[in-house]
This record gives C-alpha cells, structure tokens and sequence, in this order.
C-alpha cells in the first residue's frame, strides 16, 4: 500500500510573523516564501490580508510569485475579512481562502458574546460565502480542543456541507495531551457523516512543549494536513516546529508510513534564511537545525561516530541539508572560491552581487586572520543589495570615556556631496545615532538594538541590529564590522536608508498607526447576520 500523503501547511508568515521580532517587510516575506517553496511545502499562509494593507500586498505579491504552492489568506467569518482575503488570493495559481471563528464556550461566551446557535449560522454563512468566491475553502474551529465534541461535530458537519475543504481542529492555547488529540480527531472522524470530503488538518501551539508530539498524534488519528512554521516561531510558545515533524516522520519510517512534498535538504536553508532576515538567531540546541544538532563533543561519542555514524546519529546532517566543509577563506582566497564557498551556502547571486561582497571579502581579510561560514553569511545578509543607497559612511571618530560624555563626528555621504556633523550622548552609540539623525535631518526613535559577536575569536566580527521608526513604521538595519561601533553605525545607516526610500516597506506600521483590535472588531456592526 502506498504512505499516506501528509499537507505541510505553512503559517510562518502569518502565524510565525505574529511573534514579536519576527517581523519582516513585504520583500522579505516574498524572498522567505520563495524559499519555502522551494522547500516543497503544500499551502503558504502567506498573512491575514485584512489585519493591514501592508499584509494584504504582501500576500497578493506572494500569490503572484508563487507557482508550486497553494497560497491561502486567514479571514475571520466576516464579510469584510473574506472579500479582502480572496482579493489578496485570488490571483495565485492555487488560491486558498482560511476562515475561521471560535467554537469552544470560553470564546463564545466572553469573547464572541455569541450562543452556540449564532456561532453555527454564522460559520454557515461565511463558509457558503467564501465557497462563492474559490472553491478551495478551509475552515478552523479556533480553541477546537476546548470545544464541546458534540457541538464540534455539529459545527464540522456544517462546514462541510457548506463547501469547506480542509477542516483544522486547532489546539489554539497549546493545552492539549498527545492522548487527548489523538482522541478528540478520532471522534471527529468517526461521528461526522461526510468527513471523508474533507481533510482533517492540525494546529497545535507549543505552551507545553507538546506540539510536535500532538501534531504526530493527530496524523496517526487520521489528520493529513499539518499547520506549522520553520523553526517552530509563532504566537507565544510558537507552532509545531515544520522541521521537526517532517523529520520525525522521515527518520521513523519504520513507524510512521507517512510521506511529505518536502525536499529535506532544503530545511537548514530555510531556518538560516529565516534566521538572516528576522535578525533572530536559532537556539543551539533546536532539533534538526541548531548549531549543535549534529555536533558530538564527548570522547566516547566521537569514538563511536568514527566507528559507525549510527551509533549516535539517527540522521545525517546532510539529509536536512547542513553541508559540512573544511575549506576555510582567507586573504589568498580568491573570487572563484568565494563563490563555490556562497554556493554551498545556497546563496544564489548575480555575479554583480557577488562582486560586491567580493570587495566586502577582501577588507574583512585584511582585519581578520580566518574567515568562517558565519562570517561569510553575516557579510552576503549585510550587503545585500539597495534600491537605493541614500546615505553612506565616510568616516566617523569617537571619543569615549568612563568619565565623560561620549562624542561622535561622522562623516556622511549622498550622492556627490559630503556631510558632517558631531553630537554627544551617554554613550558612542548613542552619540553615533544622535548625529547620524542631525545630519539627515530626519527624527527617528530607536525601537530596538542588538549586538552580537558573529564568532568566537577576538578577532570575531561584530553584528548590530538596528530597528528604527518614524510615522511609516519600524525599519530594521543590520552592519557588520570587526569594529562594534562601525557595525551599529552602518547597521543604523541602513535602516535609515529603507526608512527614507517610499518604495521600501517596514516591519510594522508606525506608533501613530491604528492597531487592528482583533477582538473588538470580531463582529462587524455588531449585527448578528453577515452582510452580504
Ligand atoms: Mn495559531
């Protein structure tokens, strides 16, 4: 008999997006879902078009750029929420809309101010709608595993006639048991009459560290559609991590007779892509794609390992795409090996491009002995090409001390001509910031600032992040130097010059932006009926 066919649903861009730091600009979700079909995945959730225009365009730029992958648009069971969604999809190749409303009393009764009743006409009514627009129709019971079984069966029933596609039973606050899924699915499967006309979809969150295990549940109780995201990011604790599962079930075959569309080697790419956009690092020790998945420190273990991987390896490192290369890049490198260095990497770049961090290779050699793999990719991540490069460093010159106020003169450049200015503040960063904002003469607060060491040598690179606002939004920066504060400077630079670019989007709207409250906003006009 053939494995059975698991759907990867991907929510890293919505459900993934909505954790803090890991906001991305619309650029930036196109490139990662590019990269996530590549990966294989079966659905993109590309955003919840409704929750701003910035993510309605990004997902109406991803249905455009996406050719292997279903693209879907989370809605709530609004009319406004639908239209919007299917505008957003409805130009991809395999448009998908989401909708979903809560089915478990809490939510009803505190949240939705709703009887079960109205909860079930409503969920009738939007789903009828949405299957007017598209035929590929999901709906989410949100909280389904606090929901009554009964009710849920009811509910699951009625979406079904109405046209839904994909059912998903979320474990929306991460409070459910492996047992409890496998059951709840069960249930559901084998008491709803027309189920075999859906699929039966997951979404389980991570609070108690069991998302994985409930997901693995939920396909052998018969759900054939996983939602997760790339390194398990997501609303506080985060989704079941996509890696782990697709790996759980690879590297158990003999247990698990299951298949994915996943192209395993593409998973380390994936996570470090992630990882390069957002500015936040994976944690060493994550399953599949931390630094030190594959690592073996101890005598007796590597004793083993020369003797037979398979004595402390259940996987190899290649298998999810981790290449391991002793070729070390120094000052006698030359272009060419650079480039097969980026290649192996899974960069793909113009040779204009790699040119350029050709030049970037070059000045970095003369300030470090070794040049390593995170090295390099901290250097392809920030000098990736500009639109537009409004304002350079020249030079700058800082004066600090324990017992005095710190100086900053920079020296910057746009276009032709030369600017130069000096500031004080509490320390040369903040001096730094402070003049860089005198000379562009463009008020900005600082929202957010990170400085990391790249390696573990002293000679070790330094990385700034650097988020910025002003009334358009955040706009994060990154630099890189063996110097920490050149790296800050160019790192703010760099926001700078996205913030002052109109064609650039940010990473989240600006303070004086209206946030969408979800929550009040759940019932348009307060009326009990969708308008239609
Ligand atoms: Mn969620």
């Amino acid at each position: 008999m053939m494995a059975d066919r698991i759907y990867i649903f991907d929510t890293t861009l919505r459900d993934g997006e909505q954790a803090p730091g890991y906001s991305m600009n619309i650029e930036e979700k196109v490139r990662l879902a590019l990269q996530l079909e590549k990966l294989g995945v079966d659905i993109i959730e590309a955003g919840f078009a409704i929750s701003s225009a910035g993510d309605a365009e990004s997902v109406e730029r991803i249905a455009l750029a996406i050719k292997d992958a279903k693209v879907a648009s989370l809605a709530r069971a609004l009319k406004k929420d639908i239209d919007a969604a299917y505008e957003a999809v409805k130009k991809a190749v395999a448009p998908r809309i989401h909708v979903f409303l809560a089915t478990s009393d809490l939510h009803l009764e505190y949240k939705l101010k709703m009887t079960r009743e109205k909860a079930l006409e409503r969920i009738e009514e939007a789903v009828r709608y949405a299957k007017s627009l598209l035929s590929d129709v999901e709906f989410s019971l949100e909280d389904a595993t606090r929901t009554d079984r009964d009710y849920m069966c009811r509910v699951v029933e009625t979406a079904i006639k109405r046209g839904a596609t994909t059912i998903n039973l979320p474990d929306t606050v991460g409070y459910s048991t492996p047992q409890e899924i496998y059951d709840m699915i069960s249930y559901v499967k084998n008491s709803v009459p027309n189920i075999d006309k859906a699929i039966i979809s997951m979404h389980n969150h991570n609070d108690l560290g069991l998302a994985v295990a409930n997901t693995i549940s939920g396909i052998e109780a018969g759900a054939r559609q996983v939602e997760c995201t790339l390194c398990g990011i997501g609303e506080r604790a985060g989704n079941a991590a996509m890696e782990e599962v697709v790996m759980a079930l690879r590297t158990r075959s003999d247990k698990y007779d299951y298949t994915t569309g996943i192209n395993t080697t593409e998973i380390a790419k994936s996570a470090r892509l992630l990882s390069s956009i957002t500015g936040v690092k994976i944690n060493p020790s994550k399953a599949i794609v931390g630094d030190n998945a594959f690592a073996h420190e101890s005598g007796i273990h590597q004793h083993g390992m020369i003797s037979n991987r398979k004595t402390y390896e259940i996987m190899t490192p290649e298998s999810v795409g981790v290449v391991k290369t002793n070729l070390i890049l120094g000052k006698h490198s030359g272009q060419h090996a650079l480039e097969k260095k980026l290649e192996e990497l899974g960069y793909n770049l113009s040779e204009a491009e790699i040119e350029r961090i050709f030049v970037e290779f070059k000045k970095l050699c003369d300030r470090k002995k070794n040049i390593s793999e995170r090295d390099i990719v901290a250097l392809v991540e920030s000098t990736e090409s500009e639109s537009t490069q409004l304002w350079s460093l020249v030079s700058f010159v800082i004066n600090s001390g324990n017992n005095m106020t710190s100086s900053a003169v920079i020296t910057l450049k746009k276009g032709d001509k030369i600017y130069q200015d000096v500031s004080t503040g509490t320390g040369p960063i903040y001096a730094s910031l402070r003049t860089i904002e005198k000379i562009i003469k463009h008020p900005f607060s600082l929202e957010e600032y990170n400085l990391e060491a790249v390696t573990e040598h002293r000679d070790a690179l330094g990385e700034a992040i650097v988020k910025i606002s002003d009334q358009r939004g955040v706009f994060r920066g990154r630099g890189v130097s063996t110097d920490v504060i050149e790296a800050s400077i160019l790192a703010c630079l760099k926001a700078v010059n996205r913030m002052l670019d109109e064609s650039s989007s940010s990473i989240a709207p600006g303070v004086t932006a209206q946030a969408m409250s979800f929550e009040n906003d759940m019932l348009m006009g307060h009326t009990d009926k969708m308008e239609a």
